[in-house]
């Protein structure tokens, strides 16, 4: 629909736009000022216990502070979530943000110092809580991404402009796909050429003999003309075609660009992503006991630098069972991901 000469979605997309940079500054505005007020609590707060009137209107203002940094932080996400969705480090810097927040208590005594009232304690929870929110956020981001990507890549593989041989070739309408089948065993190998074709008739695959019927116009002209193959498998192979003019890297090269040979990779993206879950799944569940144990183990050693950086004012820090359990949870999904983004670079860029 056009709106003065305008299409709808673009104004919508640029209203959309200005909404989210809006929030985002506004969110980040709001981050700044109420985790600056929460320090300074921490920094301003005597250690005198006594005065409970001041310390009570101490704790009455970390809660505002509390909600302000919340609200400021779901702003920030929701913001640079929209303004910067697709880049690869949004989600990342989303759960590095949420880190530092949540850690706070861990670091932040040695700069400012230890003081352990009820405004210090309230004010750093309030940082935990902060981190925790922009961190839900961060996973969401991660999740929504490789999800997202995962179900492009399974349905056209690599981008469009990645190739340049078959482009634009429609699937037969008697398609076949068999999994991790050979190339006439998939959909964009056409009846009229099959027919004809060496490669098919020798029941061989084209990108193992780097020559096929996107690539080679022998293999078309030869099915256009009608040439007779012999039916055998063995007396066909004679008849396929090869290329000297080319190296074999260069051949390889032409495959990487080819949709069969992209159609191809599709399959092998499909298996390995179900099997890579599974795994972390498995890893999860079979090791759970020695997993839960290093993440223990990681926590008390970070808390060990900490405590020894700070001169001993950070306290000792003993993980409770949900934490340790909710760090391992956030672990494998981090990992999960990154794992799949690296199965989607292996099949779609390097082309294993
Ligand atoms: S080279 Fe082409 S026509 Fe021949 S079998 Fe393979 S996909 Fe089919
Ligand atoms: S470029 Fe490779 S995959 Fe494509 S038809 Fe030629 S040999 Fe087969």
């Amino acid at each position: 629909m056009s709106l003065g000469g305008r299409d709808l979605s673009e104004t919508l997309e640029e209203f959309l736009g200005l909404c989210a940079r809006a929030i985002f500054y506004l969110g980040a505005l709001v981050v700044l000022i109420s985790t600056g007020l929460l320090v300074y609590t921490c920094v301003a707060i005597g250690s005198d216990t006594s005065n409970v009137g001041q310390m009570a209107d101490a704790v009455r203002n970390v809660g505002i502070f509390q909600k302000m940094l919340v609200v400021g932080l779901v702003g920030v996400g929701i913001g640079s979530s929209y303004l910067f969705w697709g880049a690869e480090l949004l989600g990342a810097i989303q759960i590095m943000g949420a880190a530092a927040l949540y850690f706070a208590p861990l670091y932040l005594p040695s700069i400012i110092g230890d003081k352990q009232t009820d405004a210090t304690k309230e004010a750093y929870s309030a940082l935990q809580l902060g981190g925790t929110t922009i961190g839900v956020i961060g996973l969401l981001v991660v999740i929504a991404d490789v999800a997202i990507r995962i179900q492009q890549r399974m349905k056209t593989g690599a981008k469009a402009d990645q190739l340049k041989y078959g482009k634009g070739i429609k699937e037969e309408a008697e398609r076949q796909n068999v999994l991790l089948g050979k190339c006439w065993q998939l959909p964009f190998c056409r009846k009229f050429v099959r027919e004809r074709c060496p490669i098919y008739l020798s029941r061989r695959t084209c990108w193992k003999e780097l020559v096929g019927c996107m690539c080679e116009e022998q293999v078309i002209r030869g099915a256009m003309e009608n040439k007779p193959i012999p039916k055998d498998e063995l007396l066909a192979a004679n008849y396929i075609p090869h290329n000297h003019k080319l190296t074999e890297a260069q051949k390889k090269e032409r495959c990487y660009s080819c949709i069969i040979y992209n159609e191809h990779q599709k399959h092998k993206y499909k298996i390995m992503m179900p099997a890579t879950v599974l795994t972390f799944v498995g890893v999860w569940v079979g090791l759970h006991g020695p997993l839960v144990e290093a993440v223990t183990a990681l926590c008390e050693k970070i808390n060990v630098v900490v405590h020894g950086a700070t001169l001993g004012h950070s306290g000792n820090f003993k993980p409770p069972e949900f934490f340790v359990e909710s760090m391992l949870g956030v672990f494998m999904v981090i990992g999960l991901t990154y794992a799949m983004k690296v199965i989607e670079f292996a099949c779609f860029k390097i082309k294993i």
